[in-house]
């Protein structure tokens, strides 16, 4: 039966389905009867069901919408951008919004995707007022070279959101010579990491020029919150400035 449904009315009848008002998606704005698993291993309470937004993505929402950006006027770089954020910031209003990938070959991106190389950006200094670089870096085998250029296009005064899978170690771990996907797995967390942060990461961004802020907002908010919103308690919010 199902499967003599079109696509568009089985996705209707499962929004329907999982409609309700036990968590509420800061980015799309609907609420549902529950986030859906998702990762490896998966996280319980992580995806939303309608626009696709995880834990870390609908911090940055929050946290965005609490400092009021991007304002109109704003130059927005969004690296690698998330579906849910990238729809949130392209509908700011005056707001101009670059998105940009390294865009590799069999990949599809959507479209207006720039093809983005973070250690050679091809911008001005000083050009942009918000930056999001989220779950980048630990995929960049020269991310000290990134942060600068990160650093260098960034205006004085302006935001970086630069998040990051960071271990409670104090020091990242990394090794070149590591290539073998399973072994990446094993230490870094996923198939494609070259490095697990550790609490040095703010270190290693201030190496680079940024003034680095490390925001607890998602301990900070009353259980409730932490639920209704989908986040994770130990998740931070790195801002870098300059
Ligand atoms: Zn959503």
């Amino acid at each position: 039966m199902a499967a003599l449904l079109p696509n568009g009315l089985k996705r209707r009848l499962r929004d329907l389905a999982l409609r309700g008002d036990a968590v509420h998606c800061p980015l799309c704005h609907r609420g549902a009867i529950a986030f859906l698993p998702s990762g490896t291993p998966p996280r319980p309470h992580a995806l939303c069901p309608f626009c696709g937004s995880l834990e870390r993505t609908r911090m940055m929402g929050l946290a965005l919408k609490e400092r009021g950006l991007p304002k109109p006027g704003h130059r927005v770089l969004h690296v690698a951008p998330d579906r849910s954020l990238r729809e949130m910031l392209r509908k700011a209003p005056g707001v101009t919004y670059i998105a940009g990938d390294k865009q590799a070959p069999g990949y599809s991106y959507p479209q207006d995707t720039i093809d983005l190389d973070i250690t050679a950006l091809d911008f001005p200094d000083d050009h942009f007022d918000l930056i999001i670089c989220s779950h980048v870096l630990e995929h960049v085998p020269e991310d000290r070279t990134a942060m600068r250029e990160l650093c260098r296009v960034l205006r004085p005064g302006g935001t970086a959101i630069l998040l990051v899978p960071m271990s409670d170690r104090p020091t990242t771990d990394e090794d070149p010579s590591v290539t073998d996907p399973e072994e990446r797995f094993r230490r870094f967390g996923q198939t494609d990491h070259v490095r697990l942060y550790g609490r040095d990461y703010m270190d290693r961004l201030r190496e680079a020029g940024f003034i680095v802020t490390v925001d607890d907002m998602a301990a900070q908010l009353p259980p409730a919150d932490v639920f209704r919103y989908g986040l994770l308690r130990r998740d931070l919010l790195v801002i870098g400035s300059k």
